[in-house]
C-alpha cells in the first residue's frame, strides 16, 4: 500500500497553498500536501506547529485565508462541517454525560433523520466493532478511560464518514492501553477501509499507527515519508533530533568521490564516511547523525581507528531493561550516545563507567545532513 509512490493514484484530501492566519500571525503557512484514500496519516510535531489546525481545516471548524483544501476532487471551501463526509473525534471525547453509551452512539444518527431501526442496527454493529455490547446502558461516568475512549470512537464512526479526524485521540489514556488501543485503531481502519489523519506529539503514536507521517515546524511541513524513512533518512536535524534519539557529529564534506561523502569531524579530527550523502557538496557544513543503537562500543580499537570511529569515556549508563545506553563523552566534551540490547541477563557490565572506549559504525549506519 504505497498510493503516495504512483503517479496516476488520485489524491482524496489535497492542500493547495493553503495559509491560515490568525490576526497577523501565520498558523500555517502556504502548505500543499496530499493524503489519499485508506491512507492512515499522521500529523506530527510541536505544541503550537500548527497540526491541529490543519486537521480543523479538513473538518471544516476553520476555514483557510487563502489557498484550497479538496477532498474527493470538492473544494471543501465553504462547506459547513455537517455537510462534509468527515468526522473528527477529540481528545476530551465529549460524550453526553447525561446518555448512556446506546443514546451517545445513536445521537448524531437521529440528527440526521435516520429511521429508527437502521439506527439500531448501526448502533450495535458500532458497539460490536468496539467490543462494548455490555455496555451499551452505562453512563459515561460508569466506564473507565479507554471504555470512554472507545464509546467516542464508535460515535465518530456510526455515520460512516469517508475521513476520520483524530486529534489526540489516546492522550488521556495509561501507556500501556495506549500501546494496545493503537492497534486496534490499526485494526478498524484497515476493516472499514476508511481514511484516518490523526494529530500527536507522540513521535513513538505516529511511528506505529500511520503509513505515512508529516513532520510540521512553524506551520509548514519539513517532512513527509514513511515511519522507517523518517527515522532512517531523516532530512534535517530537526526532524532527525524530533523523531527518536539521535548523536550528531558536525564537519565539512572533504569529498564526494565514488558515492561516498567524507565529513572531517570539527575538534576530533574523525572523520566519517556515509553512503547516505544526503546531496552534500564538497566543502559543505554538515552533520553525521547517527542513531545510538547502530553504533558500537568495544574496549580495544578498530582495525582502522582513522574512519568512522571516535574514542572516549563512559560517564552514564542508563539501563532500561531491554536496552543499556551508554554516554560516552569525547575530547571535544561531546557526547555520543550507544545503545546496547541486553541479550544476557546482566550480572557484570562488560563496559562499565569511567571505561575508556571506542565507538564505531557502519557507512550506512546514519546520514549527512547540510541542515
Ligand atoms: P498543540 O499540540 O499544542 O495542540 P498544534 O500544533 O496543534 O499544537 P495549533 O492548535 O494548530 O497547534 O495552533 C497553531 C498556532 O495557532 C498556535 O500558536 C496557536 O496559539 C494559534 N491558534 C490556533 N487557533 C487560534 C485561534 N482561534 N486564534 C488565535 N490563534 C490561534
Amino acid at each position: 500500500f504505497a498510493p503516495w509512490n504512483d503517479p496516476a493514484a488520485k489524491p482524496f484530501i489535497q492542500f493547495q497553498n493553503v495559509t491560515k492566519n490568525f490576526g497577523d500571525f501565520t498558523a500555517v503557512d502556504d502548505l500543499s500536501l496530499n493524503i489519499y484514500e485508506r491512507e492512515f496519516f499522521a500529523l506530527l510535531g510541536p505544541s503550537g506547529c500548527g497540526k491541529t489546525t490543519l486537521m480543523r481545516m479538513i473538518a471544516g471548524f476553520e476555514e483557510p485565508t487563502s489557498g484550497h483544501v479538496m477532498l474527493d476532487g470538492q473544494d471543501l471551501v465553504g462547506v459547513p462541517p455537517y455537510r462534509r463526509p468527515t468526522n473528527m473525534m477529540f481528545q476530551s471525547y465529549a460524550l453526553f454525560p447525561h446518555m448512556n453509551v446506546w443514546d451517545n452512539i445513536a445521537f448524531g444518527l437521529k440528527q440526521d433523520g435516520m429511521p429508527k431501526p437502521e439506527i439500531a442496527a448501526r448502533v450495535d454493529e458500532m458497539l460490536a466493532l468496539v467490543k462494548l455490547e455490555k455496555f451499551a446502558k452505562r453512563k459515561p461516568h460508569q466506564l473507565s478511560g479507554g471504555q470512554k475512549q472507545r464509546v467516542a470512537l464508535a460515535r465518530s464512526l456510526a455515520k460512516k464518514p469517508k475521513v476520520l479526524l483524530l486529534d489526540e485521540p489516546l492522550g488521556a489514556l495509561d501507556k500501556k492501553l495506549r500501546e494496545e488501543t493503537q492497534f486496534e485503531l490499526i485494526d478498524l481502519q484497515v476493516k472499514l477501509g476508511m481514511t484516518f489523519v490523526i494529530v500527536t506529539h507522540d513521535q513513538e503514536e505516529a511511528m506505529t499507527v500511520a503509513d505515512r507521517i508529516a513532520v510540521m515546524d512553524q506551520g509548514k511541513i519539513v517532512q513527509i515519508a514513511t515511519p522507517a524513512e523518517i527515522y532512517e533518512q531523516p532530512n534535517s536535524r530537526y526532524v532527525a533530533d524530533f523523531i527518536g534519539d539521535i548523536n550528531l557529529l558536525e564537519g565539512h564534506i572533504s569529498s564526494t568521490e565514488g558515492g561516498v561523502a567524507t565529513l572531517d569531524c570539527v575538534g576530533t579530527g574523525a572523520k566519517v564516511q556515509v553512503i547516505q550523502d544526503g546531496g552534500a557538496k564538497l566543502g559543505d557544513h554538515a552533520w553525521f547523525a547517527v542513531r545510538p543503537e547502530k553504533v558500537t562500543i568495544s574496549l580495544t580499537p578498530p582495525a582502522d581507528p582513522s574512519i568512522n570511529a571516535v574514542t572516549g569515556e563512559v560517564w552514564d549508563i542508563a539501563y532500561l531493561g531491554d536496552v543499556s545506553i551508554y554516554h560516552v563523552r569525547l575530547a571535544t566534551g561531546a557526547t555520543v550516545k550507544a545503545t546496547i540490547t541486553n541479550t544476557t541477563r546482566l550480572v557484570e557490565r562488560p563496559i562499565t563507567w569511567d571505561d575508556k572506549v571506542w565507538l564505531t559504525w557502519s557507512r550506512d549506519g546514519g546520514v549527512v545532513l547540510t541542515r
